[in-house]
């Protein structure tokens, strides 16, 4: 059966759905179980064109460019897939998530990565007073994490595609990840898919920071700044040895004990400084943990990472 022209008007539509289904009470009455079907697909097609035109301009958009809409006028907003399904006007929304994801660089989080993501600890769950909660997502939701494109990444899925299917282990595929991308803003659903989709992603990434030191911070370990789900290695360069392997519990202990901020003598970063003042925080032993410091929380102090660096350069803690 031909597809009728799309029309465009809400109204319209809602009166010609009504106008169907009441025939249909007839078809219901006498008609065997085919033209029953058949009399039903019109009624389909117009209960999607209906769903397509609440959007503006939605008749004239493609399902995937309607989904990015519907998306983008409700950032950070956990959207339910259903309602995905009413404006794109199809119900195999989830590769179009998978294409604006991969082939346009939308943050889009799906909602088995974010339940992942509380699994570990990372995000979400134990909340400073600084932290804003993680929302809790069911599978079949979504969540645009900021309306902000990556237009490059096209290219950086292209790469995690190549790392996921090299034969090394999940953690090196990920910190090759970070590697060829420092400084830049990557989401938890592609390093989900450089893990060839393991759910162990999370914490392996959790790993690097706390057991490896690498500098991978989160909104809730060490930039405030940054939206939820998303990951920055902020240097490509390990801690220095006595600042691995912070359990990551002492270290938010550490750091909502500093009230996130930097213990620097005047400095109180991110506190007061403009939002392009881009550092991120770490945690220093005092007494150095090689030379037999302890992880406690009395042994640590917060800093930003040019102060840490100062730290190590003079071999001075000038703290409050
Ligand atoms: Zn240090
Ligand atoms: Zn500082």
């Amino acid at each position: 059966m031909a597809r009728r022209p799309r029309q465009l008007e809400p109204d319209s539509l809602r009166r010609s759905l009504i106008e169907l289904l009441t025939n249909f009470e007839q078809h219901l009455l006498e008609s065997e179980l085919r033209e029953q079907v058949r009399a039903l697909i019109p009624a389909n097609h117009l209960l999607r064109d209906l769903g397509s035109s609440l959007l503006p301009e939605g008749a004239r958009l493609s399902a995937r460019e309607r989904i990015l809409s519907y998306l983008r006028r409700f950032p950070g907003i956990v959207i339910d897939g259903d309602e995905l399904m009413i404006v794109a006007g199809i119900s195999e929304y989830a590769r179009r998530i998978r294409e604006l994801r991969k082939e346009e660089g939308w943050p889009i989080l799906s909602g088995i990565t974010a339940n992942e993501m509380r699994e570990t600890n990372d995000e979400g769950r134990m909340q400073g007073e600084n932290e804003e909660p993680f929302p809790a997502m069911r599978p079949s939701q979504y969540l645009l994490l900021e309306d902000r494109q990556d237009r490059d990444a096209a290219y950086r899925w292209n790469r995690a595609n190549q790392i996921r299917r090299s034969d090394a282990g999940v953690r090196d595929k990920i910190i090759r990840y970070f590697r060829e991308n420092v400084g830049q803003r990557i989401t938890s659903e592609e390093l989900r898919y450089v893990a060839g989709d393991k759910t162990e992603w999370a914490r392996r990434t959790r790993e690097l920071r706390t057991e490896f030191g690498w500098p991978v911070i989160t909104r809730n370990t060490g930039d405030p700044t940054l939206p939820v789900g998303t990951y920055v290695l902020e240097r490509d360069e390990q801690a220095p040895q006595h600042d691995r392997q912070i359990p990551e519990i002492v270290r938010r202990e550490v750091m909502r004990r500093d009230n996130w901020s930097c213990r620097w003598r005047g400095c109180g970063w991110p506190h007061g400084f403009p939002e392009q003042d881009h550092r991120f925080l770490e945690a220093h032993h005092i007494e150095h943990h090689a030379q037999g410091g302890n992880n406690t929380v009395d042994n640590l102090v917060t800093l930003c990472n040019l102060h840490h660096d100062e730290v190590h350069r003079t071999g001075e803690l000038h703290v409050d």
